[in-house]
């Protein structure tokens, strides 16, 4: 079978939402956006539902549609992207609680489904979502009134713990919701690791569940092999794969294996990328096909059957190192191809 496995190790997910959840001086959340960040909503929530967490994120209402179809009644499914036209019905059915961010889109909330709960979100410096100052000020007493569930922002650089921005955010944030009771909440993954100050009465960590950066002390859930198709050997002077952009300099021997740019292996990684057999690391050589990797495997005492793309030899976050991106990026472009295998 040319299928490459990607294991999904579910006690490490459920140890890593523990692990933050005992870290965290607040209620531990989940955010399972983008198909639990390319892991796979119907196993990843119901899992974490089993763990504990009770308040669920994901970025848009189909995706909370979907979610309550796996969870059922009980867990809170909150929508960043709060109550967009043409969300109504689903927010209603699927009771998803939409984080609102704009007067707008309180008064959408407010007149098509009144006394339908919703948070709200606020802007403290990143500029993406919420509400800023000047427009919280004018809305704050009416939408107070109504009791939202939540009241969240969101830090910019949370992921670096020097950085002076997420001082500044929690001052910005402090001094936005001082004296309110309404639960708040400004942490993900990053900010938890800040320390208690930045807890709030919610977390909402994403990506430290799913074992990335910058949540160091997470167990590995991702594994990636990837089956050898074919092995040939290539003279001095011989080429391979598109463009002719690797010239043989020595006789070697050449592993093509079975997954490419389709399946989220970034073609752009090609000339930093590795892969392991074991503790031995192999080099891709030549450009990353659609659907194949040349890799040198010359000098191997075996020929592998199949190459680790992601486990224990080398993380998440050092794959998205060879295309300069995040680890985010490498699990959130893990392609539909993948046989997925839940551990
Ligand atoms: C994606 C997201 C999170 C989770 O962030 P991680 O860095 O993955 O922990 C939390 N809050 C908001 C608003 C987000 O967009």
């Amino acid at each position: 079978m040319a299928t490459a496995i990607l294991s999904i190790d579910m006690t490490a997910l459920v140890e890593n939402w523990h692990s933050l959840n005992t870290m965290a001086q607040a209620e531990t959340g989940a955010v399972v956006k983008a198909d639990a960040y390319g892991l796979g909503l119907a196993k990843v929530a119901p899992a974490l539902a089993r763990a504990g967490a009770r308040s669920f994120f994901v970025a848009m209402a189909e995706e909370g549609a979907e979610l309550r179809k796996i969870l059922g009644e009980g867990p809170q499914i909150n929508v960043f992207s709060g109550h967009m036209p043409g969300d109504t019905a689903l927010i209603r059915e699927a009771q998803l609680t939409p984080m609102l961010n704009s007067v707008d889109q309180m008064l959408v909330h407010v007149e098509s489904l009144p006394g339908h709960p919703f948070g709200l979100q606020l802007d403290t410096g990143m500029n993406r979502l919420g509400m800023e100052d000047a427009e919280w000020r004018a809305l704050r007493d009416l939408a107070l009134d109504q009791s939202p569930t939540l009241v969240m922002s969101h830090l910019a650089c949370a992921d670096e713990a020097d950085h002076e921005m997420n001082a500044r955010q929690l001052q910005t944030f402090r001094e936005m919701t001082e004296g309110i009771d309404v639960p708040r909440s400004l942490a993900a993954t990053g900010g938890i690791l800040l320390g208690s100050d930045y807890h709030f009465d919610m977390v909402r960590p994403g990506i430290g569940l799913y074992g990335g950066l910058p949540f160091v002390d997470a167990r590995p859930v991702v594994e990636l092999h990837i089956p050898v198709i074919q092995i040939r050997d290539v003279a001095v002077g011989e080429t391979v794969g598109y463009g002719n952009t690797w010239v043989a300099r020595s006789p070697s021997r050449i592993a093509t294996i079975s997954a490419g740019y389709a399946d989220g292996v970034i073609r752009g990684m090609g000339p930093k990328a590795q892969l392991h057999t074991g503790a031995s690391a192999v080099p891709v050589v030549g450009r990353i096909s659609m659907d194949m990797i040349g890799v040198d495997v010359t000098g191997l005492a075996e020929e592998p059957e199949t190459l680790e793309l992601i486990g224990s030899h080398q993380s998440v976050d050092t794959v998205a190192g060879f295309a300069d991106t995040i680890g985010y990026e490498i699990l959130t472009s893990l392609g539909g191809r993948y046989k997925r295998i839940y551990v």
